[in-house]
């Protein structure tokens, strides 16, 4: 009988398994009869690999297809009875394996906790206090007589008593014993005696380790008009569109839109995801959020333990999951059963990308993809959109809103540009600031005002310089030079983090004198001291911030106003609010400028009003003092009067002329080798191979800015696509072509990897 059934049902023999190992998409298996029943896609197994390692693997597919040519080997064993990543988040993972030109495994390794694929995680537990026996209310005072010659023991039990509610209520209030011992300040000698004395009896209760918000929610506050528009024209939008940009200015308050629009989407019995580009707004944001929306909201980032992470994990498949998730860039990665909205605040931000390892992924094409697939409408919020956003709005592809006026009628700062090269040309420019910029630091100062400075790199000089001969320390693994950081009187590597000892004498004259070349935070820093003795000054780059709570940390002095000036890099650019600055400098918008990339006009605009709108958020207005030699470029004067659709026009008609996003799709194919002949025949082969199969779309080999990178050698090779190309039909071509090179016998050691939109 049992036979007839088995062969009833369709019975599998293999599994193919991703394993999170950056080669293949998945490795065959077979399934042994015992667990034949129990297999399904989705579900975590261990399997051995290679010669005995052990790993966790999810099943992909299960088939009848027995692969040749190997010994296949069997499932070890089968961790989970329930699937741990849903057909929708397997379809979302080989979207993006696809898409990003990368194995199935890199994308595992991106999307689970790691404790889920090592299978070391461990429920937290807790030791529960209940009584030994039945005890009636009256025979309370006998036992504590028998306690009296012990008064800790006495106390202990009397304060169980009371919080458990004995002789008050039917069943008790489960006590923990941690609880207990901090309500008596008892010892654990004193609970142990408790115990041997057959008075108590303990056990064990699995707890999460998940913070519980106890904020009093409230409703969310009443919008302006122009806040209540807004959301009424997202809301007809989405009738058309499943996308919609959000274009609100600095400071037009945002986030009170985004607000409702989650109360909405939870009346309808949907998830919401909000992501944000860093670790260090979620703060600020989560205690606005748990305001309105308490316990209904998780946070999950990567600051968060391996633990927490798991257990925010595996809420998200249970039947009471967060409604709402508030996270970084691997929140798209997590199970939605309901998702019906994703705001993506700060859209524009570079940090959505993901540079290294594999997946490159960008987090807002995967969440559009993840809202796709869930029937979500997603908002995408900034003040100064990406022009591949911005461009699909004009299109027609997104719904398009647009928030102009600032929250409580706050006026835009008055952006003013100094020109520098006119002054050094004119000797008026002592050291690194203008007079201009000097008087308006001074006025603010004295009127107990803030500054900020934006100075886009960190160290003190960009490098030091041998003044009798011109040699530069450079990075031994590195094409670079090195910075020089004061503070800790060393030079340091940008690229590979390698720290080296400044030099006695010069390696090639021996010469003792070294000028310092370019300016970094730290002597920026030093110069405020100079000019403004009493100024209290704090930096704010990744030598000071480089943990959330130090970032943080920062933030509250500065917004407390425990520091007078602040200096900082990008940081300082993202979405802070500080009520007390008048004055923001940019010291040098040129830098960022003079980037060779197509995008380093968007990128200036973009953080030249960002950074500016952190200024006159006081009540009476501000003042942005912008130095630069380039004061005639487009890009300064658009960004001088905050003219977004200008500096838009300009680069897309720039863009379309060249071929660069968003009118193709940019692919950059690196090749790298330890040695710098071998990896430029390799990349030249490699150009070959491609120009064979995507002709002129393909440009280089060429040397990156930095050709050498902790001593290997890296070309590069860029791909311009149409928009329309399929990534599947790209994706079989690049392999097909990397098949190829990998097969000559020069190729050993090679190793070629792709970066699909790049930043
Ligand atoms: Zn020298
Ligand atoms: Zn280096």
């Amino acid at each position: 009988m049992e036979f007839v059934l088995f062969s009833y049902f369709c019975i599998m023999n293999y599994a193919d398994i991703i394993l999170p190992l950056p080669l293949q998409d998945s490795f065959t298996y077979s399934i042994p009869p015992a667990m034949q029943a129990g297999i399904g896609v989705g579900q975590r197994v261990e399997v051995s690999f290679g010669k005995s390692k052990m790993m966790i693997g999810i099943v992909l597919n299960l088939h009848d297809t027995k692969p040749t040519g190997y010994a296949v080997k069997p499932i070890c064993r089968l961790i989970d009875d329930a699937p741990i990543v849903t057909a929708s988040q397997l379809a979302l993972w080989q979207w993006a394996a696809t898409y990003y030109v990368c194995p199935l495994g890199d994308v595992m390794n991106a999307a689970l906790p790691s404790s889920l694929k090592d299978d070391s995680y461990r429920p937290r537990t807790e030791t529960y206090v209940t009584l030994a026996g039945n005890l009636e209310p009256a025979k309370v005072g006998i036992v504590l007589n028998y306690l009296r010659r012990s008064k800790r023991q006495q106390v202990m039990f009397e304060t169980y008593l009371e919080m458990s509610g004995f002789g008050r209520q039917a069943a008790l209030t489960p006590v923990s014993k941690s609880d207990l011992l901090r309500m008596c300040s008892g010892t654990s000698a004193a609970f142990t005696a408790l115990v041997d004395k057959k008075l108590f009896t303990t056990h064990e209760e699995e707890v999460g380790r998940l913070p519980i918000s106890t904020v009093e929610t409230c409703q969310p506050s009443t919008l302006s008009d122009a806040q209540q528009t807004a959301l009424e024209e997202i809301n007809i939008s989405f009738n058309t569109h499943a996308t919609t940009l959000l274009h609100g200015v600095t400071s037009s308050g945002k986030t009170e839109v985004y607000i409702h629009l989650i109360s909405q989407t939870l009346k309808e019995g949907r998830q919401v995801l909000y992501l944000l580009p860093e670790i260090a707004l979620t703060t600020q944001l989560t205690t606005r959020l748990q305001r309105v929306f308490g316990q209904r909201m998780g946070v999950y980032h990567s600051k968060f333990s391996d633990a927490e992470r798991v257990e925010v994990y595996r809420r998200q498949l249970s039947d009471h999951p967060y409604d709402i998730i508030l996270g970084v860039r691997s929140s798209v990665f997590l199970p939605f059963q309901r998702l019906g909205l994703i705001i993506i605040d700060e859209e524009h931000e570079p940090s959505y990308k993901q540079q290294d390892p594999a997946p490159r992924y960008h987090a807002r094409s995967l969440a559009l993809m993840l809202a796709r697939h869930q029937g979500a409408k997603t908002l995408l919020g900034s003040a100064t959109p990406s022009i591949d956003s911005y461009h699909l709005a004009r299109q027609g592809r997104y719904g398009y809103v647009k928030l102009t006026q600032r929250f409580r009628g706050l006026s835009l700062p008055t952006v003013e540009v100094v020109d520098v090269r006119r002054l050094k040309f004119q000797h008026r420019m002592k050291g690194i600031f203008s007079q201009q910029l000097l008087d308006a630091m001074g006025k603010a100062l004295s009127n107990g005002q803030q500054v900020i400075l934006f100075q886009n790199r960190r160290g003190y000089a960009n490098f030091l310089q041998c003044r009798t001969c011109g040699w530069v320390p450079r990075c031994d693994r590195c094409d670079v030079s090195l910075t020089y950081h004061r503070q800790h009187h060393h030079l340091s590597c940008h690229y590979c983090g390698a720290i080296y000892q400044v030099p006695d004498a010069c390696p090639q004259c021996e010469g003792h004198d070294f000028g310092d070349v370019g300016m970094g935070t730290e002597k920026v820093e030093d110069a405020v001291h100079q000019y403004f003795p009493q100024a209290r000054t704090i930096r704010m780059d990744i030598d000071t911030a480089h943990t959330r709570h130090a970032f943080e940390q920062i933030i509250n002095d500065f917004a407390s106003r425990r520091y007078d000036v602040l200096i900082g890099t990008q940081m300082v650019s993202k979405g802070l609010d500080f009520a007390g600055v008048s004055v923001v400098g940019i010291l040098d918008a040129d830098t960022m400028l003079n980037i060779p990339d197509f995008r380093s006009a968007e990128r200036t605009f973009q953080v030249i009003a960002q950074v500016s709108g952190r200024a006159g958020r006081a009540e009476d207005g501000g003042r942005v003092i912008l130095q630069t030699r380039s004061a005639d470029s487009d890009t300064i004067v658009q960004a001088q009067h905050n003219d977004y659709e200008a500096m838009t026009a300009t680069q897309l008609e720039e863009r379309q002329a060249f071929h660069y996003p968003p009118f193709t799709r940019v692919i950059n194919v690196y090749v790298r080798h330890r040695d710098a002949m071998r990896a430029d025949l390799l990349a030249a082969d490699m150009a070959r191979l491609l120009r064979a199969a995507f002709a002129d779309r393909v440009l280089g080999p060429d040397r990156p800015a930095v050709a050498r990178v902790k001593s290997m050698s890296v070309r590069k090779i860029m791909i311009k696509i149409e928009r329309n190309a399929s990534p599947r039909a790209v994706y079989d071509i690049l392999m097909k072509v990397q098949n190829r090179l990998m097969q000559q016998p020069s190729a050993s050691g090679v190793q070629v990897y792709y970066d699909v939109d790049p930043m």
